[in-house]
């Protein structure tokens, strides 16, 4: 059985600041919320004070782990109290008991130490910091406090601005700057990446139509990244088709990113043809770090390979990264379709890119992610970078 002991962080301040009726309301709320945890039977406790015990019988580590982590999910939620919301924090330990055979002589019912695990803190942060990007976002994402990065993808044929990606920014007042390399896999696990990538098709595509009425040519294409998720939902060109006639952008202006690893759930190809029915243009985002065969390249339509950005940083370093890119630069070719080259840092790189005929970049060298302001003095009077000049004699235009 998992003995869970759980201390409220905070609660004297609570007292102290808002009174004792006001705690007693907190302690309350405290108790239906971690007796919704357990199973009927299991013992909820508050030992005094505040800490609270939950006795779970028929569990082992793992199940006392995640009886821990849904303790901390439950209290997430604020609580609402007469003038103001508490989000109720608590420090989690379990304790799990292996019944030991009884040998003559020893009491087998005594919880051994050895047979004790104390819950990992370092879970415990991850589970914690995990619940706060959930619903920090979710509050950023209702409350329109996202917003979007842009990036320049170049065409090295014509050194013109092959289109923009809009990457999505997230600052919140507590956490501060999070990633999106962090937050988006937090947003996968629920629908609230769907909503994400909606608000970032709807906020792109209105961008770049701005852009165009303001008499502006470049660029051709706005870039959005889909999450896989998206592709299991029903309905998903509906929607992207009423948001594009909303925003006014044209689908075939649209190029959307989806990751490989969408290839592999078996849900995705039929709506991808669907949002190629409709005209959008689609990219393979990240391509060589998923967990497809190329086989299943079969059986998604799309228009480019994005390579992705790790194989580019060895390019001129590591002889496997080297054979990777031009493996991947003739596969495309072969099958008629685009490669784009992610993370282009340095000269050499491009240059060695260009070499080798990929004929579209993206990268820090060229512009890292910028604000919309800073974007629009790039189209209005070209990159910071003289393309011209870092490229090799460029080949001729076909
Ligand atoms: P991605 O779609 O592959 O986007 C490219 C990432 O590479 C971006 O990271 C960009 O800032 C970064 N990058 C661009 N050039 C360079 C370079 O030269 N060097 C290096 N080291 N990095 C470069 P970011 O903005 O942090 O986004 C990370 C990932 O998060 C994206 O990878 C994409 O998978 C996801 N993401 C971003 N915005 C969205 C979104 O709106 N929806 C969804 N579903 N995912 C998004
Ligand atoms: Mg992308
Ligand atoms: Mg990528």
């Amino acid at each position: 059985m998992a003995l869970v002991l759980a201390d409220l962080d905070g609660f004297k301040f609570v007292n102290d600041s808002m009174g004792h009726t006001e705690g007693d309301r907190l302690l309350s709320a405290v108790s239906a919320r971690l007796a919704a945890v357990v199973r009927p039977g299991d013992l909820v406790a508050r030992l005094g004070g505040d800490e609270f015990a939950l006795v779970c019988a028929d569990v082992d580590e793992r199940g006392a782990v995640a009886i821990a982590e849904r303790v901390l999910r439950a209290l997430a939620p604020p609580v609402a109290l007469a003038h103001r919301q508490v989000v109720p924090h608590a420090s989690i330990g379990v304790a799990v008991h292996d019944p030991v055979p009884a040998t003559p002589g020893t009491p087998s019912t005594e919880p051994r130490s050895a047979a004790a695990t104390v819950y990992d803190v370092v879970l415990d942060e991850q589970v914690r910091r995990r619940l706060a990007i959930e619903q920090g976002l979710r509050a950023a994402l209702t409350a329109g406090r996202l917003t979007l990065a842009y990036q320049p993808v170049v065409d090295l044929t014509t050194g013109r601005i092959h289109g923009i990606e809009a990457l999505v920014r997230w600052f919140d007042d507590e956490l501060g700057h999070v990633s999106p390399g962090e937050f988006v896999p937090v947003a996968e696990q629920s629908d609230l990446v769907c909503r994400l990538d909606a608000w970032v098709l709807r906020t792109a595509t209105a961008q770049l139509v701005r852009w165009t009425t303001a008499g502006l040519t470049e660029p051709d294409r706005m870039g959005v990244n889909l999450s896989a998720r998206n592709f299991a939902e029903p309905h998903l060109s509906e929607r992207v088709a009423a948001t594009l006639r909303e925003t006014g952008c044209p689908p075939g202006r649209v190029l959307v990113e989806i990751t490989e690893s969408l290839l592999t759930d078996g849900l995705g190809p039929a709506s991808v043809r669907e949002l190629l029915d409709l005209g959008l243009e689609v990219a393979i985002d990240d391509f060589g770090v998923g967990f497809s065969s190329l086989g299943q390249l079969k059986r998604v339509p799309f228009s480019y390979l994005k390579i992705d950005r790790s194989f580019i940083s060895g390019l001129l370093s590591d002889p496997i990264d080297g054979a990777i890119v031009r493996s991947t630069l003739a596969l495309a070719r072969e099958l008629g379709k685009q490669s784009i080259a992610e993370g282009v840092e340095t000269v050499e790189q491009l240059r060695e890119l260009q070499r080798l005929g990929c004929g579209i970049v993206q990268g820090y060298l060229l512009g890292s992610p910028a604000d919309a302001a800073t974007m629009t003095r790039w189209l209005e009077h070209g990159l910071d970078v003289p393309i011209d000049q870092l490229l090799a004699a460029r080949p001729p235009t076909p």
